[in-house]
């Protein structure tokens, strides 16, 4: 008998888990602790980043680092720019740093990974977003208008600082699309053909961690228990999309941010109820799962009411996208074949993004 049949007979469980080489630290205040960790990844000498938007949170941290801040550079933009990177390798370089500290969303994240990576030094995360790359071995750059991804150990930051404190300056209109991007690589990840039950388990208690956190958070705004409720969330769906390959959804996303250069998170909340739509005759245990994680009876109708009832966006055509483009972004979508439960075909994407554009209610099939 080979050892498949044996595996299948016999209900042996059988599978590959890489555990990732990564240090978190969760809770309120933590940022105090960013001295301390660097240490402990023997580093001496950092470098701050931050997008040009939050050099305060820069001067934060590095006030905490103390003599080991030996710069800052602020030029973090999205999609990792290369430009950006040459810029930030300048800095690192020139203060002979041993380590980059990356301070905001995943923007500052990427261009931590790609600096570090290249010059092989230590990276600290201290994530002010929902986004998840901290918690990934996955770099998108752009370079010419081009986005290629690109991923090896050496992306993955060492340690990462979770402080909810630094995520209640979120203003809504970004809160709500950065959690419903964490949610997105929950769902993906109960469809993956590399799911687990550890990822299932983490998985669903992302989703409800982060449905019921946007929830508490809408009744107070100021409150830090639904702000720690909905950072737990994003690091569960974030440590999900680091163990596990995505599907349709954020192919599509991908697609519309790096092509069509439409706003990262702002695409999840959009898509991610058609996507879900899609794949439902595929994935009806799946979806049942995260239907009854969200309290209701249909998964894909639910994530699009969630975000409708908090304000965030429902329609492509709201958030920069031209219908003309529909056809090519189907185009690139199945131009590269990847894994998807529910299959992809041109026309079915055509109509998917059709429905997405004009922000159709999803329907039960
Ligand atoms: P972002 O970093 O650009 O931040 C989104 C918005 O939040 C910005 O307007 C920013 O100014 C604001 N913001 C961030 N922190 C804030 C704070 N403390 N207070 C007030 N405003 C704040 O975008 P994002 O959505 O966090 O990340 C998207 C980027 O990350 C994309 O480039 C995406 O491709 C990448 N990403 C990569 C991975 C991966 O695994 N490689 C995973 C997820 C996202």
């Amino acid at each position: 008998m080979v050892v498949d049949d044996i595996t299948r007979e016999a209900q042996v469980r059988s599978f590959v888990h890489q555990a990732p080489a990564q240090r978190i630290v969760f809770g309120v205040g933590t940022i105090a602790s960013v001295g301390t960790e660097l240490d402990r990844l023997n580093a001496t000498r950092a470098v701050v980043l931050s997008t040009p938007g939050h050099r305060h949170l820069a001067d934060g941290v590095a006030e905490w680092l103390g003599p080991r801040a030996v710069g800052q550079f602020h030029g973090a933009l999205p999609h990792t720019p290369v430009e950006a990177t040459e810029q930030a390798l300048e800095v690192v370089r020139d203060r002979r740093g041993d380590a980059v500290v990356s301070v905001g969303g995943g923007s500052t994240t990427g261009l931590g990974k790609a600096v570090a990576s290249r010059l092989g030094i230590r990276h600290l995360v201290t994530p002010t977003t929902y986004a998840g790359s901290e918690l990934t071995s996955v770099l998108g750059e752009t370079s010419g208008g081009e986005k290629t991804t690109q991923s090896g150990p050496e992306i993955l930051p060492n340690a990462v600082i979770y402080d909810v404190e630094l995520t209640a300056t979120l203003p809504w209109s970004v809160t709500v699309p950065s959690a419903i991007n964490a949610m997105a690589h929950a769902v993906e990840a109960l469809y993956s053909p590399d799911a687990k039950d550890r990822t299932d388990e983490m998985a669903l208690e992302a989703i409800r961690s982060i449905d019921q956190g946007l929830r508490a958070l809408q009744d107070d705004r100021a409150s830090l228990g639904a702000r720690s409720e909905l950072l737990y969330g994003a690091y569960l769906a974030g440590t999900c999309l680091g163990a596990v390959g995505m599907g349709l959804h954020h192919k599509l996303c991908h697609v519309l941010g790096g092509t069509f250069d439409l706003p990262h998170a702002p695409t999840h909340a959009v898509v991610l109820p058609y996507a879900m739509a899609y794949n439902e005759a595929a994935t009806r245990a799946a979806m049942s799962r995260i239907a009854e994680a969200l309290e209701s009876d249909h998964a894909p109708s639910a994530v699009q009411s969630l975000v409708r009832e908090l304000g965030g966006p429902t329609a492509l055509r709201d958030i920069g996208f031209a219908r003309v483009d529909i056809g090519h972004a189907a185009g690139l979508a199945v131009s590269r074949p990847y894994p998807n439960p529910g299959g992809v075909t041109h026309a079915g994407i055509v109509e998917l993004l059709s429905k997405a554009f004009d922000g159709k209610r999803v329907r039960s099939t």
